[in-house]
């Protein structure tokens, strides 16, 4: 294959938003990575080579066993890319494919995903698109919170988010997100999380339209759907967890992703 960043290029893993990402191999390690590029003429734009900074500078903060690593940032042709860990198992949106999950697994992934942000958020980094496409797995099926390409980075430096944008993903969108210009902070994510549980324990989302529009409209205004009523004999303590990522304003939510990761805990010590 061709080489890029000095790495031989073996096959496209995935394409997102702004670029491709490529399975490729670094010869002098031996060992496979992640190659993340910004295809050039299709968004080439510096927004899009900020983003693409941000999300580097966002994960080189970041070492925890369940955020992909950001092994290197290099550039080819002009443009940036992003050397990362390669993760072999997929991603979450394909094992997340309308089919409800066993309890225990659900509330365990999301304990894992709630442990990372909060690790994350520590170290001042907002996720901002937290959905399944964006949770990789690693060869033996651990989860990787991947994808900080929207980051805010909290401490220091300005966010890059123009207020009014709409970012992310409708479904798995916060409603201070979803309604455009607010403030976005830890708790979106912690929303963000609460949507991936509802989806693991009922196999959809609690919003999902014909459109975007409709999506949002739902997110800001209209109350989920026990995850109960969906899925008959849940617990209401796992119940009561997910729909308190899900409320509303962020202020009756979690106060951080810990305490929602203390919550799944007792829960599944219960
Ligand atoms: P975008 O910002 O364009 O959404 P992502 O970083 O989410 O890009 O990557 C797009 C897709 O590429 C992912 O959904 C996944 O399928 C694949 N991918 C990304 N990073 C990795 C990685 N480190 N290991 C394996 N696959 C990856
Ligand atoms: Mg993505
Ligand atoms: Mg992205």
């Amino acid at each position: 294959g061709r080489m890029v960043a000095g790495c031989e290029v073996l096959e496209v893993l995935g394409r997102g938003g702004m670029g491709v990402v490529y399975r490729a191999r670094q010869p002098g390690l031996n060992r496979e990575v992640a190659l993340k590029m910004i295809l050039a003429g299709a968004d080439g734009s510096p927004w899009a080579s900020a983003r693409f900074r941000t999300e580097a500078e966002a994960v080189a903060r970041l070492q925890h066993p369940n955020i992909v690593q950001v092994f290197q940032v290099a550039e080819h042709d002009g443009l940036p890319c992003l050397l990362l860990e390669y993760a072999a198992g997929g991603t979450l949106a394909q094992k997340l494919d309308g089919i409800p999950w066993a309890v225990r697994r659900a509330a365990e992934t999301a304990e894992v995903l709630a442990r990372a942000m909060d690790y994350a958020h520590a170290r001042g980094v907002v996720h901002r698109d937290l959905k399944p496409s964006n949770v990789l797995l690693a060869a033996d099926g651990t989860p990787k919170v991947a994808d900080f390409g929207l980051a805010k980075l909290v401490q220091g430096g300005e966010s890059l988010t123009r207020t009014g944008d709409v970012l992310g993903t409708a479904s798995y969108m916060a409603p201070e997100q979803a309604g455009g210009p607010g403030k976005v902070g830890p708790t979106a994510d912690v929303y963000a999380l609460g949507v991936i549980l509802y989806e693991m324990l009922t196999g959809r989302p609690p919003f999902r339209a014909e459109s975007t529009h409709q999506t949002l409209r739902q997110v800001i205004a209209v109350e989920p759907v026990s995850p109960g009523r969906l899925r008959p004999g849940l617990s209401r303590d796992l119940e009561t967890i997910c729909l308190k990522c899900l409320e509303k304003r962020p202020a009756k939510r979690y106060a951080s992703a810990g305490h929602l990761g203390d919550d799944l805990r007792r829960f599944l010590d219960g």
